[in-house]
């Protein structure tokens, strides 16, 4: 995923002025309106000194009346004191803008990430590319860097042509003098733009490695394993290179953009040099008065200040930050997966019809031009050697993974033209990676069916279809540790996920091996009950247990992402292919056991 041509920078610029008026709001124009009069006002200051050093230079000449002095001295304080209100005011609504601004970015990004095709997430590019996302708006740094674009045409753009104005008028050569003396220093920053941009794309993948390594360092889903392997300095020393890499690149790009800098903020020097010298000259030959001389001298000193703050702070961040903001839309623009709506008509099964798969990063597909038909009603296992493509084929007949060839219909509805939500609201799967949520017993099953209140009778009756033993915890006991709860077992856990799985109302179910962890005894009482329960449903289990496979309609043997073999368990064994010698080998692993 390349940025393409349509996030250049001008349009990334105004992109985030528009996020920012549509998403801030009355607060936000507000703020906006602040800093417009906070920018008049400094502008006013100007020309209030230069009236009082006029003044105050008639008054040494020996013209002097107070009230001619001090009319001039109470402006020149009136209008301190309202310009210290206004950005005090600015300041204040800054950070609660901001704050709101924040959380409503991330609401719009993870609402965008929820719409995005599942196939993206077995994407290491697109992930990277999330996390980034994710740290720029945690950071606040979108909403400052939205709020920074827009008052670039608010406070600055009228600080700048209302002291422009002033400045024109005193000698129409200054502003333009002062405007070269800054161009240096804006080349510098746009290179630093590229410089930035360059390491943030090679230092992306380092350090989603660092974070993984770093991980299996402390991270209490690895910490045992990496005792018990001894395997601690391993990783210990992986987190350090990718570090070093890290910082390595990064103090690289740094240098090469700190001499860019030093050597244009001298240019920028000479010009400010160049303008004092213009004054100078102004005033000897009498063209200005003193008391402009020191108005424009201090405004030099505050209009090279805000340009110093627009360029080194927010140019300089910006820099980086531009890169941040482009992958940020770069997401944001992604297409999402649509489709239209309708009702899913059980009755005609689910087909795949050459259907092929490959995943981001891979040549080989993982599903070969898959032909299949399941009936109304039926029970279809799927077995197979690990990779052979089970998991990839049912989450494609479910409509998680859409096919890159051929069509799957669920339900008679092509999972390609069909809006997710119609078909995943008839569909209940559970996975070999289920999830172990930190809620009730109550609650973790209950997550499978938000659409109604929970409804503690099934609940009890899901629990008592997976075997789950009631006796390790009621259904309100916590299942987390961190939260003053228990954790229950390996097997106490998949049988609350295949709970999961039968809570849901459906129409389509499918078991993707999530029995691994519990004794074959009960696994054959789970998948009866999984029978019964599926009676009227299209069902599919994944399974490396042929005992379970048994118990299905008809059995499809996978290789290498295709069928190679269909039919009942007899007449699979009568034909005396693949799935009868891996028959006969867990037979013979049982009765040499006994
Ligand atoms: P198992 O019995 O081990 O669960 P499986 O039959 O379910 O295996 P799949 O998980 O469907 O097999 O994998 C099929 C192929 O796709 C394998 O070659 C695997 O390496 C590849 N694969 C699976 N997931 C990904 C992924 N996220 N990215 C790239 N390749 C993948």
């Amino acid at each position: 995923m390349k940025n393409g041509r349509k996030y250049s920078t001008l349009k990334l610029i105004w992109r985030a002025c528009l996020q920012y008026t549509k998403t801030s709001k009355t607060w936000g124009m507000l703020e906006q309106s602040i800093a417009i009069a906070d920018a008049l006002s400094l502008t006013f200051i100007i020309i209030a000194t230069q009236i009082l050093f006029d003044v105050i230079t008639q008054a040494s000449e020996g013209a002097f009346n107070f009230w001619q002095v001090a009319t001039p001295l109470g402006m020149l304080a009136i209008l301190t004191i309202i310009e210290q209100i206004l950005s005090g005011a600015e300041g204040f609504l800054f950070g609660e803008v901001s704050y709101k601004n924040m959380g409503q970015y991330m609401e719009e990004f993870q609402l965008k990430l929820s719409r995005l095709p599942a196939k993206e997430f077995e994407n290491t590019d697109f992930l990277d590319r999330v996390n980034r996302a994710k740290g720029f708006i945690e950071y606040e740094d979108l909403g400052h860097f939205t709020f920074v674009c827009f008052r670039m045409f608010t406070y600055y753009m009228v600080f700048f042509v209302s002291i422009g104005a002033y400045l024109f008028w005193l000698s129409p050569m200054l502003p333009l003098i002062i405007l070269i003396a800054f161009i240096p220093s804006i080349l510098g920053q746009m290179m630093q733009v590229k410089i930035f941009e360059k390491l943030e794309e090679e230092n992306a993948p380092v350090r989603r490695q660092n974070d993984y390594y770093q991980k299996t360092i402390i991270d209490r889903e690895y910490f045992k394993e990496t005792r018990l392997l001894g395997s601690f300095h391993f990783f210990y020393r992986l987190f350090s290179e990718t570090l070093l890499m890290v910082t390595q690149k990064t103090y690289q790009a740094e240098r090469k953009a700190f001499m860019f800098r030093i050597l244009l903020n001298i240019a920028s020097f000479i010009g400010l040099t160049a303008s004092v010298f213009m004054l100078f000259n102004a005033i000897l030959e009498g063209d200005i008065s003193v008391g402009a001389f020191a108005a424009v001298f201090a405004s030099l000193t505050q209009l090279f200040s805000i340009m110093d703050e627009i360029v080194s702070r927010h140019l300089s961040g910006g820099s980086e930050q531009l890169g941040q903001l482009r992958n940020y839309y770069h997401l944001m623009d992604m297409e999402e997966v649509g489709g239209e709506n309708g009702v899913p008509d059980f009755t005609k099964g689910i087909v795949a019809n050459g259907v092929s798969f490959t995943y981001p990063g891979r040549d080989e597909p993982a599903i070969k031009e898959m032909m299949l038909r399941i009936k109304n009603q039926e029970t279809i296992a799927i077995v197979g050697e690990n990779g052979a493509g089970k998991s990839t084929l049912v989450r494609l007949l479910m409509g998680i993974y859409l096919p890159d060839d051929g069509e799957v219909r669920i339900g008679d509805l092509d999972s390609k033209k069909t809006h997710p939500r119609v078909l995943f609201g008839s569909i209940s799967g559970v996975f070999q990676c289920y999830q172990r949520y930190k809620m009730t017993l109550a609650e973790n099953v209950a997550i499978s069916d938000t659409t109604t209140p929970p409804n503690i009778e099934n609940i009890s009756k899901s629990l008592s279809a997976s075997e789950f033993n009631e006796d390790v915890a009621t259904l309100d006991t916590m299942l987390s540790p961190e939260f003053d709860g228990i954790d229950l077992s390996g097997g106490q856990w998949q049988r609350l996920a295949i709970a999961r799985g039968f809570y849901r109302t459906n129409n389509f179910i499918v078991l993707d091996e999530p029995t691994s962890a519990i004794d074959p005894i009960e696994e054959e009482r789970v998948y009866n009950h999984f029978k019964r329960l599926s009676k009227n449903k299209c069902a599919i289990i994944v399974t490396h247990r042929l005992g379970s496979a048994k118990l299905a309609d008809r059995i499809i043997v996978m290789e290498n992402g295709k069928i190679t073999d269909i039919g009942t368990h007899k007449e699979l064994i009568d034909r005396k292919g693949k799935y009868a010698d891996m028959w006969k080998s867990q037979m013979a692993w049982y009765d040499n056991r006994m």
